[in-house]
């Protein structure tokens, strides 16, 4: 059987392939067929190189239609598409170039100087430029080869994409996508979001991550459906797209802005069918107040690199959890059609509904492994070949799943365990609390103990002393942090991740003030 992922999503585009399937804030419309022809000519020029199968192409441009195409033809040509952050510096990329081992690498021609020096030194063979006005040597060298390309026929396993975690400790490790992997997914969630025709989705995420390429691309392609290309987020202009839009995929962050702007009601979001929300968790705040702006409930879903969606709140009726077709703020949601997800304690033995444990996984969407990464990999999966993801979490007697954070981020104070979304959730429903972040620092006594950030809302003055005596009526003591900090911002990366390892030293620096 084909497991080809281009040929399964070109079986999705439409047989008129003169209309249009990407419209960009660029103001160019591209053709399903300019999606096919730029593809095949990529490919072609790819293929021309004559690499040997599952050579790694590593790309670090700005988001543009044909990054898209070019990873359409890495997956048309049998080889691997490796797509960087553009924020990545020198000594970042050096270590992905000397860890991939790419024999392309496409960056920007501004970058070109240091990037290719580096790639080169590396034994990469071909170093070419794309910038986002379809400017550089990629696309003059592909513009000489033909049109016309046939995908070559890949198995389950065959690598497609390998994309790096964001390594918020230790190095980061890259994690090997298959073309089965992704296209089961992508099939799954083409069911499982009612994905109809004329859906048209609003494209503003990044793509060289898998919410962006994969989640809201595949979905789009799969089901024959035009883009909206929007090369950054701005909340205004996702806005004045939504009267001819119907699906919105966002992170938690998009939320927050677009409920910002007093334009968002009712009417603007009429046309829309479904409002997708992962990355990082969603406030209950920012749910509750979707609801009542917009009429709409969020559909928040849960996943990661390594195993692209693993869970989601339901769209339409689950015939599996009793016909539910209710989201609930706070939870991911139910395991994906497919997707094995089982607690586990720190022995390993297996939990019940409601206790807090790690999350572990299994199905045809889970990773192969991290590249040349053999006993990581052996350590991430247990005897019985579950994924274990790093997350913490629950499922109640309900199926739904909620995360309570990473194991890492677990503080572990006088020997008792502490999850800093409990003690997050508390905080957040103080007076005045916009959003918080706990992370666990060294104490002399208790071996760590919390440092909660706390971001206060517009006007309000909050006094950390206070926090911490409110909390104190809120909480077990041991779970109260033992510092606290108000700040005007939380860092956050381009997923809308609270950078935690970053609090983690602001908080060293900080020593033990609370104000
Ligand atoms: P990444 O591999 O960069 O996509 O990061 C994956 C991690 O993001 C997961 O392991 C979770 O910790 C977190 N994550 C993704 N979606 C959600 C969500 N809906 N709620 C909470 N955390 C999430």
């Amino acid at each position: 059987m084909n497991h080809n992922l281009y040929s399964a999503l070109r079986r999705g585009f439409p047989a008129d392939l003169q209309q249009t399937a990407v419209e960009t804030d660029h103001g160019l419309a591209y053709s399903w067929s300019d999606l096919e022809r730029g593809s095949a000519m990529l490919a072609n020029w790819i293929d021309s190189l004559h690499l040997p199968s599952a050579s790694r192409i590593a790309v670090q441009t700005e988001k543009s239609v044909e990054v898209l195409m070019l990873y359409l033809a890495c997956l048309r040509s049998g080889h691997v598409f490796l797509p960087l952050n553009p924020a990545y510096q020198q000594t970042e990329i050096a270590y992905f170039v000397a860890n991939a081992e790419p024999a392309v690498v496409v960056c920007t021609p501004a970058n070109f100087g240091w990037v290719s020096k580096i790639a080169f030194q590396a034994g990469t063979r071909y170093v070419l430029t794309l910038d986002d006005q379809r400017g550089g040597s990629l696309l003059a060298r592909a513009a000489h080869h033909s049109d016309v390309h046939t995908p070559v026929v890949s198995a389950f396993d065959d690598l497609a994409a390998i994309i790096y975690t964001s390594g918020t400790t230790g190095r980061s490790k890259g994690a090997m996508l298959s073309h089965g992997n992704l296209l089961s997914n992508a099939q799954v969630l083409k069911d499982y979001w009612g994905w109809q025709t004329g859906d048209v989705l609003i494209h503003a995420l990044p793509v060289f991550h898998v919410h962006g390429l994969f989640v809201a691309i595949h979905g789009a392609l799969l089901n024959g459906s035009k883009m909206l290309w929007h090369s950054r987020f701005d909340a205004q202009q996702v806005l004045a797209d939504m009267p001819r839009a119907t699906v919105l995929m966002g992170v938690p962050t998009f939320y927050t802005r677009l409920l910002a702007l007093p334009g968002l009601n009712a009417e603007a979001c009429a046309h829309m069918r479904l409002f997708i929300s992962g990355s990082a968790p969603m406030l209950l705040d920012t749910f509750e107040s979707w609801h009542q702006r917009t009429g709409h409930t969020v559909l928040e879903r849960y996943g990661m690199s390594e195993t692209v969606m693993l869970t989601s709140n339901p769209y339409k009726p689950d015939e599996r959890h009793g016909g539910s077709s209710i989201r609930v703020g706070g939870s991911v949601g139910f395991p994906l059609p497919g997707v094995s997800l089982r607690i586990a304690g720190d022995n390993g033995e297996l939990l019940g509904s409601g206790e807090v444990g790690s999350i572990q996984v299994k199905g045809p969407n889970v990773f192969a492994g991290y590249w040349r990464m053999p006993e990581k990999t052996a350590q991430e999966f247990t005897a019985d070949g579950y994924f274990v993801t790093g997350d913490m979490g629950t499922v109640d007697d309900k199926a739904y799943v909620r995360i309570v954070g990473r194991s890492k981020d677990l503080i572990i104070s006088g020997g008792l365990n502490v999850y800093p979304a409990e003690v997050e959730d508390a905080l957040n429903n103080l007076p005045g609390v916009a959003e918080s972040a706990v992370v666990g620092v060294p104490h002399a006594d208790f071996g760590e103990a919390g440092f909660a950030f706390v971001l206060a809302r517009p006007g309000v003055e909050l006094q950390a002393a206070q926090l911490l005596a409110a909390l104190k009526t809120k909480l077990a003591n041991f779970k109260v942090p033992k510092h606290c900090q108000v700040v005007n911002d939380l860092p956050r990366n381009a997923m809308g991740k609270v950078q935690k390892n970053l609090l983690r030293e602001m908080a060293g620096k900080l020593g033990s003030g609370s104000n």
